[in-house]
């Protein structure tokens, strides 16, 4: 007897061997393409598409252009900011899913990164947020359209967005997931009601194949992967990085976000929260430099700037998309050319968070403590051997911890704690401030 994942290899081999598809999918990968943007195409030209023999992109700025962030009352402080998901940056899935031998479900695993792309190009990871218990639905974490912003100030949703039903009716995916597997709406292109759903959202119809559904509870779209995917550091692998020019930020507790604006597409965006029944604005503008200047208004009226530089592009392009989502970052590949500068000297830019030319204790604690408690998990500490598997911290510390893991654990009991943590920084901070006035200034950042 042949197994029904076992034929489905065959046929891909077969496939592979011939250049057309075996099993469900009888079609060469330009028609099979063709197919799979019928969705896409309906939000070109902010979404771009191209495909080769194996894989489908999806490029994108990652913004909706439906509203965005009101409705909130679980904010993480993050905005949504334009992202360069193109290139090797793009997203990407199969043309032609195969059936996985150990299914994966998302129950347990890929709570980081996104496990389906939209059709209007912006990523849906894990309904479930990455402590691996909370539904973010329920949590009060997403806006009325099931979104929000991630740490990269990404904005993704944790649902299937079914608002773009408007522009794809029901007879479009509203998004494939990563192993390939198209997702529908609630209903069958037909309208009737889906049939017989696995534990993963997904059946076969003789019409459509395998396929994934939304659905209006747990777990609202793939609840995991029926197909093939690689995963590695707890994501599907690969996918696009995120990135934001400023640090993670903290939740602001009993914050809602009542309303926000998009005054200027890709540009210039104003959100309105709402704390104690008192209103503030986080203004912000995303300059052609890639810099972002934020204008935090009280309720008093009051304004509050900060402007954040971009990163300076070093090291090239990351190797054709296959790293995995922050593994690595621009200025981590290696020392730059010519004599190594202190860490300080080389990272002062990104230590500096209120960019005053200077770094101090206070900056440098700050991010000790905000990269501890990413990689911690909420934890009190973190394992030595799983730092350098994790998602790598966007701020200059969470770089250097997933480097020099072992060196943090000054007790050698293999966990690293947030006071080894800080303590090491500062030690080294010591080393370079020379004259001992608790920051780092002038001679002091010359490398
Ligand atoms: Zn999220
Ligand atoms: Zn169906």
């Amino acid at each position: 007897m042949i197994k029904r994942n076992q034929f489905s290899i065959i046929a891909a081999a077969l496939f592979v061997a011939s250049g057309v598809a075996g099993g469900f999918y009888a079609q060469d990968a330009k028609s099979r393409a063709t197919e799979i943007d019928k969705s896409f195409a309906k939000f070109a030209p902010a979404v771009k598409t191209r495909s080769d023999e194996k894989n489908f992109y999806v490029e994108s700025n990652g913004l909706p252009d439906h509203g965005m962030m009101s409705g909130i009352t679980a904010w993480q402080q993050q905005v949504p900011l334009p992202q360069k998901y193109s290139g090797p940056n793009a997203w990407q899935f199969p043309l032609f899913p195969v059936p996985a031998k150990e299914p994966m479900s998302a129950k347990s695993n890929f709570f980081r990164g996104a496990i389906a792309v939209a059709a209007n190009g912006v990523p849906i990871f894990n309904p479930i947020k990455n402590d691996g218990r909370t539904d973010t639905l329920l949590a009060g974490e997403l806006d009325q359209w099931g979104g929000h912003s991630g740490r990269g100030d990404d904005y993704h949703y944790h649902i299937p967005p079914l608002i773009l039903q408007e522009k794809l009716g029901k007879s479009l995916p509203v998004a494939y997931a990563l192993d390939g597997y198209p997702i529908y709406g609630l209903t069958e292109p037909d309208g009737t009601n889906p049939k017989d759903l696995d534990g993963f959202n997904g059946h076969s119809t003789s019409k459509l194949g395998y396929h994934y559904h939304a659905t209006k509870t747990y777990p609202y779209l793939n609840g995991g992967f029926h197909g093939e995917v690689t995963e590695r550091g707890g994501q599907v692998d690969p996918q696009p990085r995120a990135s934001s020019p400023r640090p993670a930020t903290e939740p602001l507790r009993g914050a809602k976000i009542s309303d926000f604006k998009t005054l200027e597409r890709g540009k210039s965006y104003s959100l309105t929260y709402i704390v104690d029944g008192k209103a503030s604005k986080v203004n912000y503008q995303v300059n052609a430099d890639g810099s972002v200047k934020f204008d935090f208004v009280d309720p008093t009226g009051s304004v509050t700037s900060e402007t954040y530089r971009g990163r300076p592009e070093r090291g090239g392009p990351r190797g054709g998309g296959q790293n995995r989502d922050g593994q690595r970052r621009e200025g981590e590949l290696g020392p730059p050319p010519g004599p190594r500068k202190p860490w300080f000297v080389d990272h002062a830019k990104g230590l500096d968070s209120n960019l005053d030319g200077e770094v101090t204790t206070l900056e440098v604690t700050d991010q000790c403590k905000s990269a501890f408690k990413e990689y911690a998990d909420g934890g009190d500490s973190i394992t030595v051997a799983e730092l350098p598997d994790k998602r790598t911290v966007r701020n200059e510390v969470g770089g250097f911890m997933k480097v020099h893991a072992k060196e943090l654990d000054q007790d050698g009991d293999g966990k690293i704690t947030e006071a080894e943590t800080i303590e090491t920084m500062l030690r080294m901070f010591r080393k370079q401030d020379k004259n001992g006035d608790g920051k780092l200034s002038g001679s002091e950042l010359e490398g």
